[in-house]
C-alpha cells in the first residue's frame, strides 16, 4: 500500500505474475473452462467461461499502471494507467459493472426471491 501510488487507489503490485500476466490469464482460464467443460461437456459454455476468464487481464491492462507482466519469465511490463484518471474511472468502472449486472441478469433466471437478492 502506497498512499497517493494512483488517484483512485493505494495499491502499487509489485509482483504477481502467476495471477496477473497475459500468458498465465489464458492459462488459467483453459483450465477453468477445462474443468467447466469436464463436467457439462458444453463447447460454447467452456469457451466463454474461458474468455471470461481471460478478460480480467484484458479489464486490468486498462485500469492498471504498467505492473501487469505478459509471461511470468518476462520483465516486460503493461498497464494502461486508467486509475490515475478519477472521473473517467468511475465512469467506466460503473459502466462494466452494471454491463455485467445486465448480462448476468438477462441470461440467468434466479430459483427463488433469495437469489434476486443476492444479485
Ligand atoms: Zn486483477
Amino acid at each position: 500500500m502506497v498512499p497517493g501510488y494512483t488517484k483512485t487507489n493505494a495499491f502499487e503490485s509489485l509482483y504477481f505474475p502467476y495471477t496477473h500476466s497475459l500468458l498465465m490469464g489464458v492459462v488459467w482460464g483453459v483450465v477453468v473452462g477445462g474443468i467447466y467443460w469436464l463436467f457439462k461437456r458444453d463447447n460454447r459454455g467452456a469457451l466463454v467461461i474461458a474468455l471470461c476468464v481471460l478478460s480480467h487481464w484484458l479489464f486490468d491492462l486498462i485500469v492498471h499502471t504498467a505492473d501487469l507482466l505478459l509471461t511470468p519469465f518476462s520483465d516486460y511490463k503493461v498497464g494502461l494507467g486508467l486509475w490515475n484518471h478519477v472521473a473517467i474511472t468511475l465512469i467506466i468502472e460503473f459502466a462494466i459493472f452494471f454491463s455485467g449486472t445486465s448480462i448476468y441478469a438477462t441470461f440467468t433466471k434466479a430459483k427463488n426471491k433469495v437469489g434476486n437478492w443476492m444479485l
